[in-house]
């Protein structure tokens, strides 16, 4: 481990009024400067004032102890890195080896065509009968001897089947999955300056299943069990403004309005709530809206948030008509084709589609009609049979899902948009690091900035 070197040596150090004696002591004043601040025995015989005093080798054993803490926490930051680049390097070996492995079979594999080629000419030209080929000069002089017929026959099946081998190991080669990993390891090497953790320090004994942030990100609300906490967002510290009542059960999500201070929460209680700011610590409710029979488990809202979205254990989707000026909801109707939880909803960016998924293992495609209601348009074809946990448009033309089982494929699925319906690509299928200790849920929804997804809590992507 490096250790800091402290620049002055502790000798040289001479007190405020330059006894040249060792200093014992030291005066925390904020309007002292550098050297004023140090007492030797002489200076504190006749020193006197009731600012706060350290002795001095308390105070080297306290800057000492800070440059320790600066030292170990610059070599956790960089392990972190250097653990990383350990890993990519670890790929890249292994690339390297299966490499070296593929196209040692390919060589193999193109001598031994050549010697079976030459096979070929060894088994139809290395004997012959005198009698026979005598025959054949006596009765069909001019005849051509040589049938190229059968050879051409045999070339083309040993052609057909050593190209067939060698293609095989060629696209082995061209397989992106084998690179896969280090193009995710690239990722997270570049990803990690971007986020910083600024502060943990804030625990609840009760279960926290949604946090939303309004559109300035000065204010988010959380959920504590039953009741919903808002925060204040300040230069990266959160102060707890108030605690909302209303739901009588576990609340599972919140929803923040793009336009207001307002916002939806949803619950096992099977009700969903609005929320508006009346002032900074005054929310008033909205009714308790019970159209759905089991748990609320995922709400969102069209863009120009007159429209809001709920989906449910009940296996069905309702859409409402939202109005948060005068902090309530209309029900319209129910969307009901899942067979099973629903988990996830998503809209395009057209908003002229909507994806749902859950527990049925089904994605469920819906399209607006003439009226603007929504009606079933076809359920998506997928090879990965699990429960979706959540789903979302990257643009127009193309959909990730992910699932949430516990022993899963731990992949994100690409859906896009081809003759008119959503295909999945497996060519463009993200293996993410595999885990299968925890079950991945839908608390955490997908959120998609450019080039940057964060899409599960079993993995990083
Ligand atoms: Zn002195």
């Amino acid at each position: 481990m490096i250790q800091p070197k402290m620049i002055e040596l502790e000798k040289q150090l001479n007190c405020s009024q330059n006894h040249n004696e060792p200093i014992h002591m030291v005066v925390f004043d904020k309007k002292l400067k550098r050297q004023e601040r140090l007492l030797c025995a002489i200076c504190m015989e006749t020193f006197e004032a009731d600012t706060k005093m350290i002795g001095f080798k308390k105070v080297i054993q306290m800057i000492e102890d800070k440059q320790k803490n600066k030292v170990e926490n610059i070599q956790r930051l960089i392990k972190v890195e250097v653990d990383q680049v350990e890993q990519l390097l670890n790929e890249l070996h292994k690339i390297k080896q299966k490499l070296i492995q593929e196209l040692d079979q390919l060589i193999y594999n193109s001598v031994e065509w050549i010697k079976s080629l030459n096979d070929i000419f060894g088994i139809i030209n290395s004997q012959y009968s005198f009698f026979d080929e005598l025959e054949q000069l006596i009765n069909n002089p001019q005849q051509n001897i040589f049938n190229s017929q059968q050879l051409i026959e045999q070339i083309k099946i040993l052609n057909n089947s050593l190209c067939n081998k060698i293609n095989l190991k060629l696209s082995t080669l061209k397989n992106l999955q084998l690179y896969s990993q280090s193009d995710l390891i690239l990722y997270n090497l570049n990803l990690s300056h971007h986020i910083q953790l600024i502060d943990n320090s804030i625990k609840q004994s009760f279960s926290c299943y949604a946090i939303s942030f309004n559109l300035s990100g000065s204010l988010m609300v959380s959920a504590s069990n039953n009741d919903i906490k808002v925060w204040n967002f300040m230069q990266g510290n959160l102060k707890e403004l108030t605690t909302l009542k209303g739901h009588i059960e576990t609340i599972q999500c919140l929803q923040f309005s793009r336009k207001s201070n307002s916002f939806v929460s949803g619950g096992h209680d099977k009700s969903i709530r609005c929320w508006k700011q009346i002032n900074e610590k005054e929310w008033k409710s909205s009714q308790s809206y019970q159209q759905h029979t089991n748990c609320i488990e995922c709400l969102i809202f069209n863009q120009s948030q007159n429209q809001l979205v709920s989906g449910a254990r009940d296996y069905s989707i309702k859409i409402w008509q939202i109005d948060f000026i005068n902090n309530q909801l209309t029900y319209l109707y129910s969307l009901d084709k899942h067979t099973n939880n629903i988990r996830s909803l998503c809209f395009n960016q057209l908003e002229n589609t909507l994806v749902s998924c859950g527990d049925d293992k089904q994605i469920i495609i819906w399209k607006q009609d003439n009226q603007l209601k929504w009606q079933f348009e076809y359920v998506v074809t997928q090879t990965v049979q699990e429960y979706g946990c959540r789903l979302q448009f990257i643009n127009d033309d193309q959909l990730i899902w992910v699932t949430g089982k516990k022993v899963s494929k731990d992949c994100i699925s690409i859906f896009e948009l081809r003759n008119g319906k959503y295909q999945e690509n497996l060519n463009k299928e993200v293996q993410l690091i595999q885990n299968d200790d925890v079950i991945d849920i839908s608390l955490f929804p997908i959120f998609y900035t450019f080039q940057y997804i964060s899409a599960s809590t079993k993995q990083k992507l």
